[in-house]
């Protein structure tokens, strides 16, 4: 689960990260008062969306009067920010932030992920802030230092201290940086975020740090240890097919292609992407209806797979283990009638009670597609999508 960034640095605050203050807006009478109460001569403006780049999209303004505050709330606030993480449909905006300023000397950047394939946390800093630190790391990866963490110490100061060195902060910032470091890995083990992202992180003339930018994401399988982070959640920045399948225990991610899937299991699921890769389709979904799937939940997940105007066919690869496929087969039949789905409907189907789930398929009269493999179901729904097209 995302977070905005307003809300990011106010968790990061308990944790003793340093960030400028500021005050979240909703209207732009909101801004203007919230301007006043942060007194000073200069504030910025900022749109507040769950995506980056907003700089450079125009979501980013600095104000050097109370007047300038309030015009560059009024065209912020409700204008659709297109940004490289926003896709061309951009994110309409709804929520500001009006900030204090910080006199910055420089930007740099600080980030915390898992690195799958060492199985620990990395802690990154680099010189390179305020920019996009994907193009930094495709373009100079030798600019990203790493630090690998280990678990059962944690970020150690002196690991702390590297990376400040690295970031080549002056011999005055560097105890203040060892203890942000540490304040923002402490955050982020205990939120159980899964992803911190602070760029820019900034020094100041007077040698003071801040985070500038605050980018939280936090794993959904912990947000039960967490109702404070869970109320946060901003269904308005979600994709509205991905809320309304949540609303049914199904896990379904938006994709581009024209293939809907619907599969059991996450690892079926990911192949099943391949798979229509590998036969020259492209999926539109990741769908995860789960090992125990109720007649209801196939249902709703083909209502969610069909609201999508992009799918021209739906390919069903099952795996009858807990999720038996008779029932699964009982569950399409009845979906395909009330719901009187027109796009062709390819299975693949595996495993417990196959043999009585095809039969139910068979005598539904309905006009399914059966693929004996996996590759040959592919291969009919690839033709069946581009019949539709
Ligand atoms: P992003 O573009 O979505 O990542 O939004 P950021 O919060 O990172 O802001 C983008 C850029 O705006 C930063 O890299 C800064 O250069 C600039 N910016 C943000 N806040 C301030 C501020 O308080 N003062 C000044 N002068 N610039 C700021
Ligand atoms: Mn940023």
């Amino acid at each position: 689960m995302n977070v905005h960034e307003y809300q990011g640095k106010e968790i990061l605050r308990k944790f003793g990260v340093a960030t400028p203050r500021g005050i979240p807006c909703f209207s732009v009478p909101e801004a203007d008062a919230a301007a006043r109460s942060l007194g000073g001569k200069v504030w910025v403006v900022k749109a507040q969306i769950h995506a980056g780049g907003r700089g450079k999209g125009g979501g980013v303004k600095v104000a050097h009067t109370q007047e300038e505050a309030e015009t560059h709330a009024k065209s912020i606030l409700g204008m659709t920010l297109v940004t490289h993480q926003t896709g061309p449909a951009g994110q309409k905006v709804q929520r500001l932030l009006v900030e204090e300023t910080a006199d910055i000397d420089r930007e740099l950047y600080l980030g915390i992920v898992l690195d799958r394939a060492t199985s620990k946390l990395v802690f990154m800093a680099s010189q390179a802030g305020g920019m996009e630190i994907e193009v930094v790391a495709a373009k100079t990866p030798e600019a990203i230092f790493k630090e690998e963490i280990d678990p059962a110490i944690g970020l150690g100061a002196w690991q702390a201290r590297k990376l400040a060195f690295a970031l080549g902060l002056k011999p005055a910032q560097i105890n203040f940086a060892v203890a942000f470091l540490q304040s923002l890995y402490k955050a982020f083990i205990e939120t159980d975020a899964s992803l911190v992202e602070i760029n820019p992180f900034i020094t100041t003339k007077d040698d003071k740090l801040f985070a500038l930018d605050a980018k939280m994401t936090f794993d959904d399988n912990a947000l039960f240890r967490h109702a404070d982070i869970k109320a946060l959640r901003d269904t308005a920045e979600e994709d509205p097919l991905e809320v309304e399948a949540s609303k049914y225990g199904l896990n379904y991610i938006k994709l581009d292609g024209s293939i809907a899937c619907m599969v059991n299991g996450a690892g079926l699921a990911m192949a099943t992407m391949d798979i229509i890769q590998y036969a020259g389709g492209s999926p539109a979904n990741f769908l995860d209806v789960g090992g125990s799937a109720t007649q209801e939940q196939i249902e709703h997940a083909f209502e969610i797979l069909l609201s999508d105007v992009n799918v021209k066919a739906i390919f069903i690869n099952i795996f009858g283990g807990i999720l038996r496929v008779d029932r699964l087969a009982t569950g399409v039949v009845a979906a395909a009638r009330n719901l009187k789905v027109k796009v062709p409907i390819i299975l693949r189907l595996e495993g417990t009670n196959v043999e009585e789930g095809r039969k139910i398929l068979k005598d539904s009269g309905l006009n399914f597609q059966v693929g004996a493999t996996m590759k040959e179901a592919a291969d009919l729904a690839v033709a069946a999508a581009m019949v539709g097209v």
